[in-house]
C-alpha cells in the first residue's frame, strides 16, 4: 500500500516540475533574456538530455516493473523522511524563485537591469536554488528507494550544482566587487553560515 503513495508522491512532483520550466520558459520570453553563449548552450543541452533520460527512468518505475531490480530494501520512515526533504527542497525552490524575481535564470548571465538580491533566505544562503536541487535528488533517491532513479538525477545535479557555484561567484564578484565579497563573508554557500560568536 505505501509503495503506491510513494509512486503518486514522485508523479506528482514530476508533474510540477514540467509545469515549473514551461512557466520559466514562458517567463523568459517574457522578460527577455540575453542570446546563450556556446558554453552555456552545451551545458544547458547536456542537463536536458540528462533531465529527460532521468524522466523516461521515472516513467518506467511508475508504469512498469522494469527498474524493480534496481531497489534498494530502505524502510519505510526513511522513505516518509526523503518526502520531508522533498517538500523542504520545493519550499526553499519556491522560496529562491520568488525572492530573485527577474534576476532569476536557468543559465548563468548577468542582465543589463541585474540587482544583487540579499533579502530574504538569500541573507542566509548565497544558492538556496542549488541546495533544493540537491534536497530534491535525496528526496527522489530516498522516496523512489531505486538506485537508478537516485542517482541518474543525484549525480548530475551534485556535479553541476558544485561546478556551477565556482563559475557564478566569479561572475558575481567580477559584476558586483566589494558588496559580493562582503555578501560572502557573512553568508554560507548552500547552508545558513553557522555563526560561534556575535562580534
Ligand atoms: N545560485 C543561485 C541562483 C541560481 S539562478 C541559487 O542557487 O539560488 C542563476 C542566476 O542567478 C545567475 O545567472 C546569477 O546571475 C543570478 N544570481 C545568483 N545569485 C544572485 C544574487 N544574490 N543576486 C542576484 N542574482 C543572483
Amino acid at each position: 500500500m505505501p509503495e503506491i503513495i510513494f509512486k503518486y508522491i514522485i508523479g506528482a512532483l514530476l508533474g510540477i516540475i514540467f509545469l515549473t520550466h514551461g512557466f520559466s520558459g514562458a517567463r523568459k520570453r517574457r522578460y527577455g533574456s540575453q542570446p546563450l553563449t556556446r558554453r552555456n548552450r552545451i551545458a544547458q543541452v547536456l542537463a536536458f538530455c540528462i533531465f529527460l533520460t532521468w524522466t523516461v527512468f521515472v516513467a518506467l518505475y511508475l508504469f512498469s516493473a522494469q527498474l524493480d531490480g534496481f531497489a534498494i530494501a530502505l524502510p519505510i520512515w526513511l522513505r516518509w523522511v526523503g518526502v520531508a526533504i522533498l517538500l523542504g527542497g520545493v519550499i526553499c525552490f519556491v522560496s529562491a524563485y520568488l525572492t530573485l524575481g527577474k534576476n532569476w535564470s536557468l543559465h548563468l548571465e548577468i542582465r543589463s537591469d541585474h540587482v544583487l538580491v540579499m533579502n530574504g533566505i538569500y541573507s542566509r544562503i548565497r544558492h538556496p536554488m542549488y541546495t533544493a536541487y540537491i534536497l530534491l535528488g535525496v528526496g527522489f533517491l530516498l522516496v523512489s528507494a531505486n538506485l537508478l532513479i537516485g542517482l541518474t538525477l543525484l549525480a548530475p545535479v551534485l556535479i553541476i550544482c558544485l561546478t556551477r557555484i565556482a563559475n557564478e561567484e566569479a561572475m558575481m564578484l567580477e559584476k558586483f566587487g566589494g558588496a559580493y565579497q562582503e555578501y560572502k563573508q557573512r553568508t554560507g554557500a548552500l547552508l545558513p553560515k553557522i555563526r560561534f560568536s556575535k562580534n
